[in-house]
């Protein structure tokens, strides 16, 4: 009954994970999530107050599809201002998301015989977007070594005359690592040199941490800019995940198409997201510094608390809000008579005895470690680092 492309895909995991805990918790469950990667902080109010207004003057109809001219301008002054990148309204489109901004680009570039090189360790839906179109994802893997940055030589080989475009993440959801500049001026010379496109996603570029630089390679140059579809959005920097805001930023005849495919699937994002979205990139920013510094002071917790467990081992992560440690040596312990052999084995393990969620390493396509969200309150980590300790603890070598 089902269509191909349907059976070819999976739920995202991050959100099952989610709901599960979600679901344990309205049965009176004391669960502690590091699931989902979601900021804890509410909305900030003078971004509501737009929305209150939106609606109250009856800005409650369809807008143009591609999203209102002064959200667009927003944006375009936001990519000069923080990226130095210079675009039109015509290289703009807003989208429900980031995820659709990403699905749309998806539509709009990949096809039959098409390869998509995602590097290893991903965000859950690149590869299912992929499917999802009928293209083929090329994994090439990552190193922890490497602050888990693509190495120019690995991407290199797995280039073909099929490749259509490599999907970047800096700062990166699951490892919380952020590419330099110097390893992202040898990926933008590959892709002009190769011709292929590169799908920038910048969800992350707000945190980031110990002075790290964010950099969009689509800032390298006239020609990788060319090639270049930057994603980002307000459901991170500005706490507005409900909302549904996502925008793309590229070539005038890519975002054209993506808006062709938005007219006949979703139409325009929600008119009063739309509004509150202009307030949040053009009303106060300064709500921003406290939340950066409460998932700075929790990230510093989390990793250093970690790394005292035995067989685990975490590198601090440069952005985001996720702790990504290796937790590849506590495989084969067993807890009773069942082994611990997997990632997913020890989240399940994690979740049941420790009323605590993780997701697995596997979800992100690297069995070797589980990841932790930290955008949930320091009290949380607490008792739930001492969970995992002593959930850890009592596994037999
Ligand atoms: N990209 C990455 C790497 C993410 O972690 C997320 C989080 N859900 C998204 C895109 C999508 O964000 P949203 O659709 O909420 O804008
Ligand atoms: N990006 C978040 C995460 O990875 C939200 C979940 C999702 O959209 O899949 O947890």
């Amino acid at each position: 009954m089902l269509s191909e492309r349907a059976k070819k895909i999976k739920p995202s995991p991050t959100l099952a994970i989610d709901s599960k805990a979600k679901a344990m918790k309205a049965s009176g469950i004391d669960v502690i999530s590091f699931g989902v990667g979601e900021p804890d902080f509410d909305t900030p109010d003078h971004i509501k107050e737009a929305a209150y207004k939106a609606m109250k003057e009856g800005f409650t109809k369809y807008t143009a599809v591609g999203g209102i001219d002064p959200l667009k301008d927003a944006i375009i002054d936001k990519l000069q201002k923080d990226n130095g990148l210079v675009y039109t309204r015509e290289e703009i489109i807003v989208s429900c998301g980031a995820k659709h901004s990403l699905y749309n680009v998806a539509q709009a570039l990949y096809g039959p015989g098409d390869e998509v090189i995602i590097p290893a360790p991903y965000w859950v839906s690149y590869p299912d977007q992929v499917l999802l179109n009928d293209a083929t994802p090329v994994f090439v893997k990552t190193f922890e070594s490497d602050s888990f940055m693509v190495r120019p030589e690995v991407l290199e080989a797995s280039i073909t005359k099929r490749t259509k475009a490599l999907i970047l993440n800096s700062p990166s959801n699951p490892t919380g690592f952020t590419y330099d500049r110097k390893t992202l001026e040898k990926l933008a010379e590959m892709a002009v040199r190769h011709n292929f496109f590169v799908v920038s996603d910048e969800i992350y570029e707000k945190l980031v941490y110990d002075g790290t630089e964010h950099i969009s390679i689509a800032s390298l140059g006239d020609e990788i800019k060319k090639r270049t579809i930057v994603i980002n959005g307000l459901s991170k920097s500005h706490a507005m995940t409900g909302w549904r805001i996502g925008y793309a930023a590229g070539p005038s005849g890519i975002i054209k198409a993506m808006m062709n495919i938005q007219s006949q699937s979703t139409s325009n994002p929600a008119s009063i997201s739309q509004k509150a979205a202009v307030e949040a990139l053009r009303g106060p920013q300064d709500f921003m510094a406290g939340m950066h510094r409460e998932f700075d002071h929790r990230r510093r917790y989390l990793v250093d608390e970690l790394n005292t467990i035995d067989g685990m081992s975490c590198m601090m992560p440069t952005g985001a809000f996720y702790a990504f440690p290796k937790t590849a040596k506590l495989y084969g312990r067993k807890a009773g008579d069942k082994t611990i052999s997997s990632s997913s084995d020890l989240a399940l393990h994690l979740l049941e005895e420790a009323k605590v969620a993780v997701v697995h390493g596997a979800a992100f396509g690297d069995d070797d470690y589980i990841r932790l969200s930290y955008a949930t309150s320091l009290d949380d980590i607490k008792r739930g680092v001492g969970r995992i300790r002593e959930a850890v603890g009592k596994l037999e070598v």
